[in-house]
């Protein structure tokens, strides 16, 4: 479906409504909308789909208890209706998950003031799934968590997903309304004339540059949206903000549910929860200072900054660097306020802005990657502004089932990732072009296994030969670059003296 590769030649002579520049889940969102409103659209993304921030979140479809909390209720509200939206349409990759909140005596927020905000949580989201839990039953939940002052917790739900699959999954019901996308595909400049805005790309695989044209381009570049197009700096600036996460043994730090707990440094909320058979622990929120065109990846500090947050909570678990299998870190494209606050209190909301045909489009959440769409679609004159409104309060389902697929491909989070016929889908449908793309987004194997996938390579060598044509030399090169990515960016970096 996302098979065949084109050509530049190819693409050049062909006549799109629309150009996407990004291939994450905001860029795979425009995609998806243009395509099925009729325009003729095309996605390209410079290295994998989701290969930027969409692949490394925290893998949450939820409203956000936090932004509620500092007063957004629109935004909480939206992205509700949007995860209760996405849990209709996607089961088995967006699935309702349970979440608690241990309270702790003399800590806020209290019992009263937390039902109070569930309370409006629930009501947004148009259900009712909040209670207390008294501190035996919590403790019956979480063995082995810290019971010191623990008076109870509240429950609630959310939901969890794999942000990978999630942008695969709108490309591919792209694909099936006539909206192409290409990854391995830089845009290296854009340029207005004549009503039309051209755009510079190189084919990273074939090689080979050109140039494509559209009336009208939407950059959706994320963290990287600032590199493309002039603004004159008079657009808002994207204020680069890191967050990591650890991928902990479950044997060493088994979870159930999703739990919220406060590190004892900073008093920030850090999530701790079972994900596709691991637990992951995360996330911090920095400056992200480092080089864009390199992967990001967790510091060492990070490591100890979540680690010693684990060790809190769980006492008896002394979870080491040994403990962990992988880690990941992400650039949260945030809008800066510009008055150098706390990164946490930076607002999560997106921003689109327009000049000479170009149209950016960046921050928000992955949860409300539909309505940032159609705020796009409606600030590049593809949409006008009531069929903008009728689609946003439009309740059709945006996903139908995908019949040729192997069941597992929707049912991702409970799915054996090794399996067969999940493995054959990925590599002819999914627009595999390096095995990294396979072990590192595709599936997750090779985070999720402590020994990367090793024990798979006989047989994925096997695959990739039969179904990508790769001989034993593109194996050999493809197993090193894996291997290489893997340890720089995925690793377990070594303890280090500065603070997180
Ligand atoms: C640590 C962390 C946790 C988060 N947790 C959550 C969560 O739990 N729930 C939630 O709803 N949201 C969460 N978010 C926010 C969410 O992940 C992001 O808002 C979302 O993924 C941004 O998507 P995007 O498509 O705008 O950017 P990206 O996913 O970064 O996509 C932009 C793409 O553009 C490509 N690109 C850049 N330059 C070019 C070019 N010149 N040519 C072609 N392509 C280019 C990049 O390679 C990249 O793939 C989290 C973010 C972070 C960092």
């Amino acid at each position: 479906m996302l098979a065949q590769r084109p050509t530049l030649a190819d693409l050049a002579g062909q006549q799109w409504d629309l150009i996407v520049v990004g291939g994450g889940i905001t860029g795979a969102g425009v995609l998806l909308e243009a395509a099925r409103q009729g325009r003729k659209a095309l996605l390209l993304e410079q290295r994998d789909f989701a290969w930027g921030t969409s692949s490394r979140s925290s893998k949450m479809v939820h409203g956000g208890l936090r932004y509620i909390a500092q007063g957004d209720v629109r935004l909480t509200r939206d992205a509700l209706r949007e995860r209760e939206r996405l849990l209709r349409d996607l089961p088995g990759l967006v699935e309702r998950a349970t979440y608690l909140f241990p309270l702790r005596k003399g800590r806020f927020p209290g019992r009263w003031p937390m039902t109070a905000v569930l309370s409006l949580y629930d009501f947004l989201a148009g259900i009712r799934d909040h209670r207390f839990l008294s501190r035996k039953e919590l403790l019956r939940r979480v063995p082995g968590l810290d019971d010191t002052g623990l008076s109870g917790a509240m429950s609630y739900t959310d939901a969890l997903t794999d942000d990978c699959r999630l942008v695969i999954r709108c490309l591919l019901e792209a694909a099936r309304a006539g909206g192409q996308s290409l990854n391995y595909a830089r845009v290296t400049g854009t340029r207005r004339d004549d009503g039309v805005t051209r755009v510079l790309v190189r084919d990273e695989v074939a090689g080979e540059e050109g140039e494509l044209s559209a009336p009208v381009v939407i950059n959706a570049t994320g963290a990287w949206a600032n590199r493309l197009g002039d603004d004159n700096g008079q657009g808002p600036r994207i204020r680069p903000l890191r967050g990591s996460h650890l991928f902990v043994d479950p044997q060493r730090l088994p979870v159930d549910d999703c739990l919220t707990v406060m590190h004892p440094r900073d008093g920030r909320p850090v999530f701790v929860f079972p994900w596709e058979g691991v637990t992951c622990v995360g996330t911090t929120d920095l400056d992200h200072g480092d080089d864009l065109d390199l992967e990001a990846s967790a510091s060492g500090a990070e490591v100890d900054y979540l680690l010693e947050l684990v060790n809190g909570q769980f006492p008896a678990a002394r979870l080491t660097r040994d403990d962990v299998l992988s880690t990941m870190a992400g650039v949260r494209p945030v809008i800066a306020s510009g008055d150098g606050k706390d990164p946490s209190k930076e607002r999560r909301d997106h921003a689109v802005w327009e000049r000479d045909g170009l149209v950016t489009v960046s921050g928000g959440k992955l949860t409300t990657f539909r309505l940032i769409a159609l705020d796009a679609l409606a600030a590049a004159g593809l949409l006008d502004p009531r069929s903008a409104r009728r689609a946003r309060r439009s309740n059709a389902p945006l996903f139908r089932p995908l019949p040729e697929a192997p069941p597992q491909v929707d049912a991702f989070l409970h799915g054996a990732q090794d399996d067969d016929a999940l493995l054959r889908w990925v590599l002819r449908n999914e627009a595999v072009v390096h095995l990294d793309d396979l072990l590192l987004r595709r599936t997750r194997l090779g985070l999720l296994r402590r020994d990367g996938g090793e024990g798979l390579a006989e047989r994925l060598r096997h695959l990739s030969a039969e179904l990508l044509g790769w001989d034993d030399t593109r194996w050999g090169q493809e197993w090193a670059r894996y291997q290489d990515l893997r340890a720089r960016f995925y690793g377990v970096p070594p303890v280090e003296r500065a603070a997180a």
